[in-house]
């Protein structure tokens, strides 16, 4: 997205396209790692030095608040974010720990038990192995079988 587009974004959402927000949005479009705010910070420190991690860290709550990201549900003690807020699903690798995005249709989950609540949001995090943490524990498998030969 370009920096005019976010701008408008963010007035529309009534808030005030300064130039640390303009940077903290645009660098969360080009990187869907899911970062965390001091991935954010030591980033884009570089390139404004007066910045600090407080005003990364407040610029990304009024956008949570304001419905532009999201902050990812994950079992680590940090917090993640995404400018991608459509629903979707997390999955997290335990070996590596790399957030991976997929598809999930939410509005075809069928809850119970939750009549009477007013849902905000849903997280879904799944936890496990990625592919290629998987290939690389198979391969020390066989490494470590062919060890004992
Ligand atoms: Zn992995
Ligand atoms: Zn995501």
């Amino acid at each position: 997205m370009k920096r005019k587009a976010i701008g408008e974004q963010l007035l529309q959402k009534d808030i005030r396209p300064s130039f640390p927000r303009l940077r903290v949005m645009e660098y969360l479009f080009k990187n869907r790692n899911h970062p965390t705010v001091d991935e954010i910070y030591r980033e884009l420190v570089q390139e404004m030095p007066t910045l600090s991690k407080t005003t990364v860290y407040n610029t990304l709550a009024l956008f949570e608040e304001a419905g532009l990201v999201r902050r990812v549900a994950s079992s680590e003690n940090e917090a993640r974010y995404d400018a991608f807020i459509e629903d979707h699903g997390h999955f997290r690798c335990e070996s590596c720990g790399v957030l991976y995005d997929f598809t999930i249709r939410l509005e075809k989950a069928e809850e119970e038990g939750l009549d009477n609540f007013e849902i905000r949001k849903r997280d879904i995090l799944y936890q496990g192995l990625c592919p290629r943490c998987r290939n690389s524990g198979i391969k020390k498998l066989i490494i470590d079988k062919g060890g004992y030969r």
